[in-house]
């Protein structure tokens, strides 16, 4: 079955799975999750819905896959590319993950952290500095993405030659599938060589897959000092490759 209309019973639902404080129905109280961040683009969306824990996130995916619902997972909503928005409004529900927002526990020893998918990144490296490590994803949009969007996106950041990608972040996962199961993928285990790397999967999949719900991180030491060096070369004198002549000798 379709449905495209909210009716009373539907809204019912919906506040039954996730309280009435957790779903968003009028233009105004909508507004802010069907703009993508650029200003480029909006949406439209039947409702919005905010679950506040894992459980939540599997009744709602469970009631929109018996209605027939489409699903869009929300970050923080910086993505750019209007992945966390619905362009065409096909009457989807969008799930954002902003009350999904603890950091479940800081390992210094072992370099580890476990979060909701929904705490801010800036929320992640601020926990990680008060425990002297560091998480090293840094990006303009650290104070407004999610971790969760940054694993659904696989996102670089500024530090990704030194550290690597999202992907190489990430120790594990934790993911409500399609059909509202949870996949738990967290093990804290750097050295883990058992069958497939199912969460590698995930990553990147922009929420395709499932709903990424909790992340487990690597941390590093933080750096005792950062220095900045800036190294600046002299214009070249040759013709550009791209002027349609040809280079001639090198200058002297
Ligand atoms: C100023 C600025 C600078 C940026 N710089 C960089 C950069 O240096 N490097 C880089 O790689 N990117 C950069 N980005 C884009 C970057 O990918 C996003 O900012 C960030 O990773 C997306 O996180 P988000 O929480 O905002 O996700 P959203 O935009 O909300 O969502 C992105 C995609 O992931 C899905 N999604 C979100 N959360 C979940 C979830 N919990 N489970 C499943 N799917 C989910 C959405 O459906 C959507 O498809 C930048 C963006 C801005 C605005």
């Amino acid at each position: 079955m379709t449905v495209h209309r909210l009716s009373p019973e539907i809204l019912s639902a919906m506040e039954g799975a996730v309280g009435p404080s957790g779903v968003a129905i009028s233009g105004s109280d909508m507004a802010k999750y069907l703009g993508d961040w650029s200003g480029d683009h909006r949406g439209g969306a039947l409702a919005v819905l905010k679950p506040a824990s894992a459980a939540e996130v599997q009744a709602v995916v469970r009631l929109c896959g018996a209605l027939g619902l489409g699903i869009i997972p929300q970050g923080g909503n910086t993505g750019l590319v209007a992945g966390a928005i619905d362009i065409e409004a096909r009457g989807a529900v969008v799930i954002s993950l902003e009350r999904l927002n603890r950091i479940r526990l800081v390992d210094a020893d072992n370099f580890v952290l476990q979060a909701d998918a929904g705490c801010v990144l800036q929320a992640i490296k601020d926990a990680s500095e008060a425990h002297d490590c560091l998480f090293p994803l840094a990006l303009g949009a650290q104070g407004s993405c999610q971790i969760g969007g940054n694993a659904a996106s696989n996102a670089g950041g500024v530090n990704v030659l030194r550290y690597g990608m999202a992907r190489d972040l990430i120790l594990g996962l934790e993911v409500v599938l399609p059909d509202g199961e949870l996949w738990d993928g967290f093990s804290g285990l750097r050295k883990d060589n058992r069958g497939y790397d199912l969460k590698q999967l995930f990553i990147g999949s922009e929420g395709t897959l499932g709903i990424i719900t909790g992340v487990e991180l690597k941390l590093f030491p933080r750096p005792a000092r950062i220095e900045t060096a800036i190294s600046a070369l002299p214009p070249s004198k040759r013709p550009s490759r791209c002027s349609g002549k040809r280079a001639g000798p090198p200058p002297t």
